[in-house]
């Protein structure tokens, strides 16, 4: 049993059950026992690898469609670049190379990270040691200044923590979890009725709800309404609002069961873009998208990107790139192409993206 799981099971004895919510926020974000506040857990030999450490493309990629929002928002002479979850800040290290060569955005930037874990703030600090512009490090997206920002997420949102609701013949009640006869941790249903939820369902269906993305997506979605700018977020998730749930732990590349390794496994949800779009457009951002990861970075050049390097690369080389291309974009799913979806949202007055197809009329 981990220090956690030890540390939930006396909560919940003393306190009563954990919600769904803040069990998955206590495992990632415990100050000392959480997930991401211990650990750096990318890479082949950690629990799991993202686009930015499978291939530099995917920075670059996403500074150069910066840069054209920029252009797009009449080239602003300060604009804020920020990132929400940076991981080991390799995105944006990749992003600010290739953005030497649009000298014009690098003077008029500012980049702010928003980061919860030490661990990887000191990592971010440490690979974007020689940022040619400046940078400063936030634990919440309300510490950044306000202005025209451009702000990028990829793989936050699946990290928030969401809410469970069990079907039950009383009505949809909240899942918790609490504690058995042999005092382990199960899984049970709230005695409360949540008389807000009517949505029909089978006995035992379970509805997920991402409260704290919703609530972050307005945020952001208000601040560029009151500037100007545009938000990007890049996640594994699906495009309708569905029953069903899709919380699941992953250690060392494999999955594990949510109950086990509590605070040693990363937690995560599948996003619902759909519950997004909703959020921004609730208060009259734009939505653009969700189109596939794969659409998104061929739209931005990435085949014409890996054979500019392949020209400078040895054989081994370029096999690694022409895999790196085929894990971002490949539609079959046992790659990223289509499993990761791409959603942006700007402010009201910008009508064109980017990358993006045309807006959708409103309904
Ligand atoms: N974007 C990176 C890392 C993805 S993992 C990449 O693609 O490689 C999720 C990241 O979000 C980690 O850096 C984690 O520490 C951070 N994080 C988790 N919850 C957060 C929150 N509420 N606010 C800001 N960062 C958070």
């Amino acid at each position: 049993m981990t220090a956690l799981e030890q540390e939930m099971r006396w909560s919940i004895a003393q306190e009563g059950p954990l919600s769904i919510e803040r069990f998955m926020s206590l495992a990632l974000g415990h100050p000392q026992y959480g997930y991401y506040m211990t650990r750096d857990p990318f890479g082949a030999r950690g629990d799991f690898i993202t686009a930015p450490e499978i291939s530099q493309m995917f920075g670059e990629l996403l500074g150069l469609w910066a840069a054209e929002v920029w252009a797009q928002i009449g080239r602003p002479p300060m604009v804020r670049l920020i990132e929400l979850g940076p991981g080991r800040g390799t995105l944006m290290a990749d992003a600010l190379r290739a953005l030497r060569s649009v000298p014009g955005f690098l003077q008029a930037l500012e980049v702010h990270m928003v980061e919860t874990s030490p661990v990887l703030t000191e990592r971010q600090k440490s690979t974007l040691a020689r940022s040619p512009v400046p940078i400063s490090w936030h634990k919440d997206i309300s510490e950044v200044p306000e202005g025209p920002a451009i702000i990028i997420a990829n793989e936050l949102f699946d990290a928030l923590p969401v809410r469970h609701y069990v079907r039950t013949q009383r009505g949809w009640c909240e899942r918790l979890i609490g504690l058995d006869a042999d005092n382990q941790l199960i899984f049970g249903a709230s005695t409360e009725v949540e008389t807000t939820i009517n949505t029909p369902a089978p006995l035992g269906e379970v509805l997920e709800i991402s409260v704290e993305a919703r609530l972050l997506m307005r945020t952001l979605a208000q601040r560029l309404q009151r500037h100007t700018g545009a938000v990007l977020a890049i996640d594994y998730g699906y495009t309708q609002t569905a029953l069903g749930e899709t919380l699941q732990a992953l250690k060392g590349h494999q999955f594990v069961d949510v109950l086990s390794s509590i605070g040693e496994a990363d937690l995560t949800t599948h996003v619902d873009f759909a519950a997004l779009a909703r959020a921004a457009k609730s208060v009259g951002a734009n939505v653009f998208g969700p189109i596939t990861q794969g659409e998104f970075l061929a739209q931005l050049g990435i085949e014409q990107r890996a054979d500019g390097l392949k020209r400078r690369a040895t054989e081994s080389q370029c096999a690694e790139i022409d895999a790196a291309l085929q894990r971002l974009t490949d539609p079959a799913p046992q790659y990223m192409g289509d499993l990761f979806k791409v959603i942006a949202v700007t402010s009201a007055s910008l009508t064109a993206l980017p990358a993006f197809p045309e807006l959708e009329p409103q309904e």
